[in-house]
Formats: structure tokens, sequence, C-alpha cells
């Protein structure tokens, strides 16, 4: 009997990434990317549980293409991991925003691919991406139901007065022009380990859920619902990330406008200014990756130092007002490339927050490598934790929940 088995797709502006599950152990049993489509340098890079990485330059020039190169891959005789494309049971993909139509994720059907099409303005890099991949494994797995997972729709919970923007009222009604919050498989995963690392039903717990990575947003999680997040109507607002300035006052940017009307004559470059060259990688000179930040940090160098100290304060303010959202917190979650793997960081973000009861074990911090566990001093009333995340999981066990009925 074939065990059953979800795929994964997350189609990004330029890549397509997959992961295809054995939904029994949630056994991760073979997964890749295709990058750089439409470019010169496009290549595919897979792995499977039975074999070795490998990478090879390709031609691919859309993501149809990427796609019949990934199916193709999954069902070649010597290195496939299915014989028949029925084994899959359900394709789930990730979707980054499902506007205030989507609170949960749903079958494809033709109206939810219309509504879809709605939203490729809120989110222009990806939910167009998106699109493309459900239409093209549509062609490809006619036979195959697909699940839409929304980055935004574990933030549905959020009450009006936490996701409303203090702008005229007629943008909300006319625009949707509110707070979204992004990585919400992420959140969402982390929180449910949480609950089982302290041993508590998410039902009885208070969680602040710290997402690190190139985007990061910080989430207020009481029994399993979020009650605020720190990104916005786009994943740019909030803590300082890798490339992206967070929050800013918005006057700065007529101010910007107004002062270089030739630099920046349209919004394409506003974005770029906002999204792609501030954040550690603006203020430090540098880079936008924490490790160079770091290095560039221990050879002296003042800006990187001033870069690493903006974004762990940054974060630090988020945890500190999520404190007070939820009066109260009994877990504190670090998770994504950063939180996970950049002790330094975590213990900046931490010091001095012993007032709320947030007390970190420095050494525990620091030795913990590459895995799960508890950060704090045992009598610390916020258990700290670092929790590996697994957004392709979390989409793969909303995709069955969705294809067979939650319970
Ligand atoms: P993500 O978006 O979750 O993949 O996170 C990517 C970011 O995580 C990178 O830009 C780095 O800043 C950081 N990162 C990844 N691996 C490490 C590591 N081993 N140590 C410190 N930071 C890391």
């Amino acid at each position: 009997m074939n065990i059953l088995k979800v795929l994964v797709v997350n189609c990004g502006s330029s890549s397509v990434k997959y992961t295809l599950f054995e939904m029994e152990n949630e056994k991760k049993i073979a997964w890749g990317i295709v990058e750089c489509i439409g470019l010169p340098e496009a290549c595919y890079r897979r792995q499977t549980i039975d074999t070795a990485g490998r990478r090879d330059y390709v031609k691919v020039t859309n993501h149809i293409e990427a796609l019949e190169l990934i199916i193709k891959n999954l069902l070649d005789k010597k290195v496939g991991s299915i014989t028949n494309k029925n084994e899959i049971a359900v394709v789930g993909h990730r979707v980054a925003h499902g506007g205030i139509k989507f609170s949960k994720s749903v079958l494809v059907t033709e109206k939810v691919k219309e509504d879809l099409k709605e939203y490729f303005t809120l989110a222009p890099l990806h939910n167009p991406a998106n699109y493309a991949g459900i239409v093209a494994i549509e062609k490809m797995l006619p036979e195959i139901p697909s699940v839409l997972v929304f980055d935004t729709a574990f933030h549905q919970t959020m009450p009006d007065y936490a996701y409303m923007y203090a702008i005229p009222y007629e943008y909300y009604e006319r625009d949707h022009i509110r707070k979204y919050g992004f990585h919400g498989p992420s959140h969402s995963y982390v929180s449910q380990r949480a609950a089982a690392i302290l041993d508590k039903p998410l039902s009885e717990l208070k969680l602040i859920t710290v997402h690190l990575g190139n985007g990061s947003s910080v989430a207020a999680i009481e029994k399993g619902k979020v009650v605020d997040t720190s990104m916005g109507f786009t994943p740019l607002q909030g803590v300082v990330m890798g490339t992206r300035c967070g929050d800013i006052d918005p006057a700065i940017i007529t101010y910007i406008l107004n002062t270089y009307p030739h630099q920046y004559k349209n919004s394409d470059a506003l974005n770029s200014f906002m999204n792609k060259k501030s954040g550690l990688f603006g203020v430090s000179g540098l880079s936008a990756d924490i490790r160079t930040i770091v290095e560039a940090i221990k050879a002296g160098n003042r800006r990187a130092k001033l870069a690493f100290e903006m974004l762990c304060y940054s974060v630090k303010k988020y945890i500190s007002a999520y404190y007070g959202v939820l009066n109260g917190v009994d877990g504190l979650v670090f998770t994504a490339g950063i939180g996970e793997n950049s002790p330094l960081v975590r213990e900046k973000i931490c010091v001095n927050l012993q007032t709320l009861g947030i007390e970190m074990d420095l050494e525990r911090n620091n030795t913990l490598s590459n895995g799960e566990g508890l950060v704090s001093v045992p009598t610390s009333k916020v258990k700290i934790m670092v929790i590996p995340t697994n957004e392709e999981l979390m989409i793969a066990r909303e995709s069955k929940a969705c294809l067979y009925g939650r319970q």
C-alpha cells in the first residue's frame, strides 16, 4: 500500500522550491529548488532521502518549465521518489498573500483562483508567481487536488484595533489597506512545537515567536491565536531586517521623493530603497548577512556594530510591547536562519529583560547548536526556546488537513 505523500511547492519570483513528504512519519523524501529561472545561470539543486545532493545548470524560462523538470525528476526511474504521479495525494502551494478573503487554507477551485488574482497587487513579486505555479501544477497533475496555504492566514485572528492603520477609513474599505502579517506557517509551526516542549496545550499558553531570517517578524500568540504581529500590509514593516528597513517614519519617504526627484522617479526606486538597500546592509554598508556583520564587528567595524545593535534593539522593543499586549508571557521562541543560529543575537535581545521574567542561560544559549531546546535558566518565568522552523511541514500538514477535512 502506498504511504500518503504530499508535495509542497513554493514558487518565488524567480525560483521554485519543493519538498515531497511521506505523511505517515512526516518524513521528507525529496526536496530541491530551481533557481534563477529565465537567466543563463538557472540551476537545479536537489536531493532525496536516498541520494546525495546534486546541482546542474538547466535551461528553464518560466515556472511551468521548472515544475516540469521537478515532476520529471520525481518520476525518474533511477533517482525518482515516486513511480506514478497519482502517488501524490495533494499538492500544497505556499501563497504569500491571502488578503481578507483567505483566513485559512483552501482547496483550489476556479473561484479560489479568481479571488486570488485580486491580490496580485498586494504582493506583486510573489502572488503572480504563486498563481503561475498553481496553474502549472493543474496542467501537469490534473487528477491531483491542490491546496493553498497562505503566509497571511495565521494572522487573521488579530483584532481590528491591532490590524488597522490610522489612515482615512475608506482606504481600508476600498483598498483593503490593513496589517496582514507574514511568515504564518513558521509562527504556527514553532508555536505548536513550543507547546510540545512546555508540555502544555496551546490553549493555555501565551507565546511570543520571533522569526529572524532574511525577512523577520515577531508574533504575539494567545491560546494559539495571533493577537498582533510586526509585519504589516507588506513584509516591510516591523523589525530591522537583512535589506529591509522595518519601521520608519513614513515622512522619510516623502522627504526623499522631494529631495531627490531625479533619483527616485517612481515607486520602484523607492521600493528598492526600502526593501533592498536598507536594513543591516544599508546601515553597515557591508552585508545583509549577520555572519559577515559579526565578523566585521570583531574587526572593529563601527557601522557593523551599529547595524547589529539596531536589529537587536528593534526586536527587543517588539518583545517588550507584546509582553504588555499579552499581559504576561509563558514562552519566547527564536527561529529561522538568525534566530536558530546566532547565539549572539539571541543574547543581545534578551539581555536586561529580567524585569519581564526573561532570563537567558548564556552557557546553554552558546552551546546549543543546530537544534531545538530551552536556553533560559530553570527559574526564568518566561521559557526561552530555540526551535528550528519547518514551514514546508506545516504546509504539508495543512494541505492534508484541508483535503481530508479538519477534525
Ligand atoms: P533565512 O531567511 O531563515 O534562511 O535566514 C537567512 C539568514 O540567516 C542569513 O542571511 C544569515 O544572516 C543567517 N544565518 C544563516 N545561517 C547562519 C549561521 N550558521 N550562523 C549565523 N547566522 C546564520
